[in-house]
Order: C-alpha cells, then sequence, then structure tokens
C-alpha cells in the first residue's frame, strides 16, 4: 500500500464550489457531518438564494432592525470592523454592486457609470448599525445589502476545522473552493505536511504555479482567475474596489494569505488585494501571524516571511522575487 492509500476524499458540491475533505479513516459518517453543517451555514449566510438571515437583512433595509442568531451576528460584526478599517477596501455592503454586476453569474454586464455612482451611495459600512443588546442588524438606508462571499467561506471552513478537533480527528484537511484549512499534516507523507497547489491563472484546472506546504495552518487564495467575464477585449473579475464601484484593477493576479484562521485569511486576502505588493508587504511586516504569497501579472511570485510555511515553485513562466 503506497502512503496516499490511507487518506481518504470525500467530496460534494456545496457553497457554489466543489467540496473536498481528506480524512486518514474511512469514515462516511463524519464526511457527511461535515458536509451537513457546511449546508447549515449556507442556509444562514447566503445572498444566493431568496431566504437566508442575511437576506432577512438585506429585505428589511431602511424599514427595521432584523434579529439574527448568535454566529451570524458575530460574523457580521467581524465583516464590519474590517470594512471600517481606515483606508480598507473590504467592505462587505458591497451587495448592491456585486448584484449588479453579476460577475460569475449569468446576465453579467458592465453597468452605465451613472448607477455605478448611485450604488455606492448604498455601500458604506458605517451605515450598518449593529445592536448587541438584542442582537439585530440594521441596513439605514432602503436599496443596501450585505454581502458576505468574500469571507463565509472562511468562517465555515474553521468551524470545520474546531468541529474535526472536538471530534478527535488529527490530521485533516477541507477544501471549500478558494479556502483550504487543515488539521495537523498529511500525516503519511514524507514532509509530514499538506501540500496545497497555487494555481496557474488562466491556465487547466490543475495546472500549478507551486506547492505551498503548511502543517494546521488556512491557505486562503483570491485571483482575478476566479470569477470573471470578458468584453471587448476587458477582462472583469469579481473582487470590487469600493471606491469605484469597478473591479480592482493592480499589477496582482492573486493573493495567498497563510495564516491559524481562515476567516482572517479570508479578510487579508481582500485587505492586501487592494494595497498591492508594496503596501501589502509593508502592512505585513508588523504582523507576523499573517504571511502572504503575491503573484503579479509579470510572472513574479513574491512572498512575505515564511514562517508558517513553505513554497516550491514549479512552472517555469514564473519566477520567486
Ligand atoms: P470566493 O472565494 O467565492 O471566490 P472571494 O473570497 O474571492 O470569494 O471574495 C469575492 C467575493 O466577495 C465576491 O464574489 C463578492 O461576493 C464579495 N466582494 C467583492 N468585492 C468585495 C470587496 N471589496 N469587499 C468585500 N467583499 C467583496
Ligand atoms: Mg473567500
Ligand atoms: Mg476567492
Amino acid at each position: 500500500m503506497s502512503p496516499d492509500d490511507r487518506v481518504y476524499a470525500y467530496s460534494a458540491v456545496l457553497l457554489g464550489s466543489p467540496i473536498l475533505l481528506k480524512l486518514f479513516d474511512h469514515n462516511q459518517t463524519l464526511a457527511a457531518r461535515v458536509f451537513r453543517l457546511i449546508k447549515q451555514q449556507e442556509i444562514l449566510l447566503t445572498v444566493n438564494r431568496p431566504h437566508s438571515e442575511v437576506m432577512s437583512i438585506n429585505h428589511a433595509a431602511g424599514e427595521s432592525p432584523v434579529v439574527v442568531s448568535q454566529p451570524v451576528f458575530e460574523l457580521i460584526a467581524r465583516a464590519r470592523a474590517a470594512s471600517v478599517l481606515p483606508g480598507s477596501l473590504f467592505n462587505f455592503t458591497i451587495g448592491p454592486l456585486v448584484k449588479r454586476w453579476k460577475i460569475g453569474f449569468q446576465g453579467n454586464s458592465v453597468p452605465p457609470l451613472a448607477e455605478i455612482q448611485a450604488l455606492l451611495a448604498l455601500t458604506n459600512p458605517h451605515h450598518v448599525i449593529l445592536n448587541d443588546r438584542d442582537r439585530s442588524v440594521f441596513l439605514q438606508k432602503s436599496g443596501m445589502e450585505i454581502d458576505l462571499g468574500a469571507i463565509a467561506k472562511g468562517y465555515i471552513a474553521d468551524l470545520v476545522r474546531d468541529f474535526l478537533r472536538q471530534e478527535g480527528v488529527e490530521d485533516a484537511l477541507i477544501n471549500l473552493g478558494g479556502n483550504v484549512q487543515t488539521l495537523g499534516g498529511a500525516a503519511d507523507s514524507e514532509s509530514g505536511s499538506w501540500g496545497i497547489g497555487l494555481k496557474k491563472p488562466f491556465a487547466g484546472p490543475d495546472e500549478l504555479i507551486g506547492v505551498i506546504n503548511v502543517r494546521g495552518k488556512s491557505v486562503v487564495t483570491s485571483g482575478v482567475y476566479e470569477r470573471y467575464f470578458e468584453l471587448a477585449g476587458k477582462r472583469y473579475h469579481h473582487i470590487l474596489d469600493p471606491r469605484s464601484g469597478y473591479p480592482l484593477d493592480n499589477e496582482l493576479l492573486s493573493v495567498t494569505v497563510i495564516s491559524a484562521d481562515s476567516i482572517e485569511g479570508d479578510i487579508y486576502t481582500t485587505l492586501l488585494y487592494g494595497m498591492g505588493v508594496e503596501k501589502g508587504l509593508a502592512y505585513l511586516a508588523a504582523r507576523p501571524e499573517i504571511e502572504a504569497i503575491f503573484v503579479t501579472r509579470d510572472g513574479q511570485v513574491i512572498s512575505s516571511s515564511a514562517r508558517q510555511f513553505t513554497f516550491t515553485l514549479l512552472d517555469e513562466d514564473f519566477h520567486q522575487a
């Protein structure tokens, strides 16, 4: 039996993505419980179906506060805090623009400038009023919509890790599509760590720039190649710049964050994406617990300090700066 034979992979389609769970046990029941947990969370958080706690908040925008469950309230508080950081390009009230652009969904188009400007007036995170006495959330202006799309996967990946740990699992990997969270390392591999592929942008699904090895860490990648559409030779991807209302446009193809918690990874990928390489590296210098790998349009792979991971470059089109 080769070492890899002892890894059991379970898959499902949830959160609009293929989901992969790796365990060192043949435990179908445990895998089913993990997928059920993910499904339950999706039902609370999604904006892609008519009913969820988040949708109730959005429906009541400009009218009344909505009382939500404790975890959803905490997640919203977290998203708000990240959105009001000075200079933050993370903005969880970006919903009206996300809906209008429909990037990655059917019917996407480039909205007229006047429409973008009108929608920008509905994306001020300070207009979300949280009341922790009754756990209510109020969107002050009619038409406002919160969108937890950028952090829901990270939050859920951390819940899955906590659940597996409680169940006594020591080594596992959950991949929610862009968000990977791990427990321990791949017990049977020579390195004793999990190898996570860094995708080659705009290439085949199995083509990699390189491999990131970690133990018990989260690896989150946000890239311009994940969801986009093309029109008149221009590419429009799914991370929007809350200042302009257009997709963020800079030298980056992707940002990967390596951290303990996947929710941090989610927040920082968006923040760092907006900062670009130079500002991003300076920002991380004061935050040793968060590490990142930037991939630029001109083929450079630039990493911050690398205490929590190792990176192996595999593709000749890219070089490590
Ligand atoms: P996914 O993992 O689903 O690709 P990402 O973590 O890459 O999602 O975040 C992109 C999603 O976040 C978008 O699809 C949208 O729902 C939302 N979003 C877009 N722009 C921003 C922004 N500036 N701040 C916060 N969320 C955003
Ligand atoms: Mg994400
Ligand atoms: Mg992503």
